[in-house]
């Protein structure tokens, strides 16, 4: 019997308590029809859906009584086989992402921040009406889904208290209490936790990459081996690097040697023409916004350290102003403000908090 080369709960990287929540309601039949994965991105929620809805749409898994081990799909059956696909290929697997936007939008002008109601009406309520394909039931993933609107959640309600037939909806969230408290009460919280650094380094090591980059790759990355990996490979270090100089010339009281609007245009730039490699669908304007999104996490990353050990109210003041801008600013961009507007703003907050003499 060959095996497929499929992800099973057995496979998932450090999140013990996660899978075994899971596991737990699998084996004793109270798997609800609404989970919510919450974790930061990049700590495996999505494989674990993958997995788990595998699991669930296989008509003869594996159950073992022992409790220390997984269950597991039977990985020949049909289901199994069109589920271990690279894209998951079984008609009764259904994934909601962020994308999906421009695709209904039939404006073409969409700029694909949130998922509206009609593209989790078309990609999720009307198919969990239907029969499933292949008769074991249907299993529904909705990626980022703190971007549904609040009418997508409300329109989502009815199906998430009593799918049509056997059905499994996971939604995928690192904002979890950006979800709407009625959608949350009727889904299982399941926290996937950030892992160590030192975990992640390990593991970047297994991976034969390089020692000092994987480090600081693993001192930057949140607790997310994804995010590592994906720093690694788009050669993201060298302008984290760069941010976290710039703040800390700030925190020393000096203005930065750079113009900082125009080297984070240039640095997303940068960003976006390498995600565009990797997927030619992706939008440009989409992906330059997502890399300004990272660099101002990473500027507020050395802000926050300071944060902590901090004793003078006043410098205490300037450290949150500074953070809250950097998040204003992250805002900005989501609600579509012009960027070097956006950016102008962010710098002259820095400058007035950290260079009192110059603003
Ligand atoms: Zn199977």
């Amino acid at each position: 019997m060959k095996t497929l080369a499929m992800k099973t709960l057995a496979d998932i990287f450090a999140q013990d308590q996660a899978i075994d929540l899971l596991c737990r309601a699998h084996r004793s039949n109270r798997l609800p029809h609404g989970l919510i994965f919450s974790g930061p991105i990049g700590i495996g929620k999505a494989t674990t859906a993958a997995a788990l809805g595998t699991l669930f749409l296989c008509p003869n898994p594996t159950l073992p009584q022992d409790e220390r081990k997984f269950p597991l799909p039977c990985g020949h059956c049909d289901s199994c086989r069109l589920c271990a696909s690279e894209k998951i290929a079984h008609p009764d697997f259904h994934i909601i992402y962020k994308e999906l936007i421009r695709y209904h939008d039939k404006t073409g002008k969409s700029k694909g921040i949130n998922l509206a109601i009609d593209v989790v009406r078309a990609e999720l309520i009307e198919p969990a009406a239907h029969k499933p394909t292949l008769g074991h039931g249907k299993v529904f993933i909705i990626e980022q889904a703190d971007t549904m609107t609040p009418a997508a959640q409300n329109a989502l309600l009815k199906t998430l208290e009593e799918p049509p037939g056997r059905s499994l909806i996971i939604l995928l969230t690192d904002q979890p209490t950006s979800l709407l408290p009625t959608i949350r009460s009727r889904c299982q919280l399941i926290p996937f936790s950030p892992l160590p650094a030192e975990t992640i380094q390990q593991e970047l090591l297994r991976r034969h990459i390089d020692p000092s980059l994987a480090a600081e790759a693993a001192q930057w990355a949140e607790g997310s081996l994804g995010t590592a990996l994906q720093w690694i490979e788009a050669d993201l270090l060298t302008p984290a690097r760069q941010v976290r100089q710039f703040i800390d010339q700030y925190l020393a009281g000096r203005s930065p040697d750079a113009d900082l609007p125009g080297w984070f245009k240039k640095a997303a730039e940068h960003y976006a023409e390498h995600q565009l490699k990797r997927d030619k669908l992706a939008s440009k304007d989409q992906a330059t916004r997502e890399a300004l999104n990272l660099y101002l996490r990473l500027a507020a990353q050395p802000l926050r350290q300071q944060l902590r050990t901090e004793s003078n109210p006043a410098r205490l003041e300037r450290l949150c102003q500074a953070i809250d801008a950097l998040a204003r600013t992250a805002d900005d961009l989501d609600a579509n403000v012009n960027i070097s507007l956006a950016f102008q703003y962010l710098v002259s907050t820095l400058q007035r908090q950290f260079l009192p003499s110059t603003g």
